[in-house]
């Protein structure tokens, strides 16, 4: 049985039918289910179980009872915890073909960004089934008759909500750690893509993962996501998505002081200096606001350009977009697919559709795909744009879809605070071949990841969060570990 309806393309009968429960593939209690579209055609392909508040409960339930009874967390030996992490990257490997192609299908990036992602997913267990054996404490010297041992232990029954535009990496990138340091997990998809994480429960059942320890329910945010957030069985929330539900998490979770793990959204900064490789600057800056079809936290979606590479830098970008191939994500040729939503295209239509009226100048629009086939897809052209400063709301606001704003700049100080001019702080590129110009630019910059003559790589080992309003608390690297452990003293008594 699988999730897929019928006449949907054959590798969603890879797809499990129901959401994993306590080691089981349930339906709704009220049975009820929703769709999901293939983002390219707009066509249903998959039905999901629509999970609510009691369907949530029996989830928290179940991870709780695996974590307090001992089926994964303390009991398990470290070992054998990076065994089951080791054996589920394995498993990512070998359907490495199939993932791709479902999370195209369902969420419609192209392939080279799918292959891309999955490989990523693979290496995100791999990676953290490494430090489950390397999570240790400290003996801090506290004198001679008493000895103070400080111990890590996972924080308990995690919530793990997660967005639509890295479906099963963003899912990764939080159920790895907490399975490395022995918490136990309730995973919630985003409802526009929730088939990825039903496949990466398929994948720990396989790989040995006792029942309980990840649930995966699939649902709307606030039917599925909210109850998560006031269900006292809950240790911990980590939250992908926007600012607004991000706040409102924040928010909700403070009643009983739940841990909080928030990545939220960006208006990112990319600034080429006069001195900056410009080719590179170029095509870099255009791959970091069109990549995934702009659906990225980080996008570098404010181009600052100084004056001297100005009209070079514009002219560049708009024949990046020009060359950007629209169509569905499973053909080899295609740069860019659709955006994931309808609600989403007529969301970034309405900024491009409006900006020229507040203030931008409408530089260029790419080409839509031809055939009849995407009628119905939910394409969005790449657009460049410049502005004056940031006063047109698409310089402002992040806009999750392929719109540039280029701005441009003559002195450092003036585009330090530029860049700073927003609530976000989540990532910045910067391009020069002068180093200290680079470094002293990037220490000034109040954001937490900074690209030097780059744009977007986010390397698993090490560290992603941001400043201000993109966030609180870090992920990725060791320091995703901090989010899922709490520490404790034991102090003993040696004198008598
Ligand atoms: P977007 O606007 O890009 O869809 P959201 O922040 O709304 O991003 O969604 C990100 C994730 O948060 C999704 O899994 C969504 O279902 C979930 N979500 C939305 N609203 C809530 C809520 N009130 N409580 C918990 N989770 C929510």
């Amino acid at each position: 049985m699988s999730s897929a309806v019928e006449g949907a393309p054959a590798v969603l009968a890879r797809v499990p039918s129901g959401m994993h429960i306590n080691g089981e593939w349930v339906a709704a209690l009220d049975g009820e289910e929703f769709e999901t579209l293939d983002p390219a055609t707009g066509r249903v392909i998959a039905r999901v179980p629509r999970a609510r508040a009691g369907d949530v409960a029996r989830a928290v339930a179940a991870a709780r009872e695996a974590f307090d009874g001992g089926r994964w967390g303390e009991s398990v030996s470290a070992r054998d915890r990076a065994r089951i992490l080791h054996r589920m990257s394995d498993l990512v490997r070998e359907r490495r073909d199939e993932l791709v192609e479902i999370e195209i299908l369902d969420c419609g990036k192209p392939l080279a960004d799918a292959r891309g992602d999955i490989d990523e997913v693979a290496f995100m267990f791999e990676y953290y089934a490494g430090w489950a054996t390397k999570i240790a404490g400290d003996i801090p010297p506290v004198g001679t008759d008493a000895l103070s041992l400080v111990v890590r232990e996972p924080v308990g029954v995690c919530g793990l909500i997660v967005p639509w535009n890295y479906p099963m990496l963003m899912a990764a990138q939080k159920v790895a750690p907490a399975l490395a340091t022995g918490c136990t997990v309730v995973l919630k998809p985003a409802e526009q893509t929730p088939l990825t994480a039903l496949c990466m429960a398929a994948i720990a059942e396989e790989a040995g993962l006792p029942a309980g320890v990840l649930n995966v329910v699939t649902g709307f945010g606030v039917e599925a996501g909210e109850p998560m957030l006031t269900d006292e069985r809950v240790d911990k929330i980590s939250f992908t998505g926007s600012l607004a539900v991000g706040r409102h998490i924040q928010r909700t979770c403070a009643d009983q002081l739940k841990r909080v793990t928030l990545e939220l959204g960006g208006k990112s900064p990319n600034i080429i200096f006069g001195d900056a490789p410009l080719d590179d600057a170029i095509v870099g800056s255009a791959a970091g606001i069109f990549g995934n079809q702009g659906e990225v936290c980080s996008a570098g979606s404010r181009i600052f350009v100084h004056s001297s590479v100005y009209d070079r830098v514009l002219e560049g970008m708009v024949a990046e977009a020009g060359a950007i191939r629209l169509g569905s994500g499973l053909d080899e040729s295609t740069t860019m697919g659709p955006l994931v939503s309808a609600r989403q295209r007529d969301r970034v239509m309405a900024y491009v559709d409006g900006a020229p009226a507040d203030g931008a100048r409408h530089v260029f629009s790419g080409a839509m795909p031809e055939s009849d086939e995407f009628a119905d897809g939910f394409f969005v052209a790449p657009s460049v744009f410049e502005v004056p400063d940031h006063s047109p709301a698409i310089a402002r606001e992040e806009i999750f879809g392929p719109v540039a704003t280029v701005l441009r700049f003559d002195e450092v100080e003036e585009v330090v605070r530029l860049a700073n001019q927003t609530e976000y702080g989540l990532a910045a590129a910067i391009w020069t071949r002068d180093i200290n110009l680079a470094l002293n630019t990037a220490r000034r910059v109040r954001a937490g990841v900074v690209w030097i003559n780059d744009s977007q790589p986010a390397p698993s080992e090490s560290l992603w969060g941001g400043y201000k309003q993109s966030g609180v608390g870090r992920e990725l690297g060791p320091y995703a570990l901090d989010a899922y452990l709490e520490t404790k003293q034991i102090y003993v008594n040696l004198g008598g």
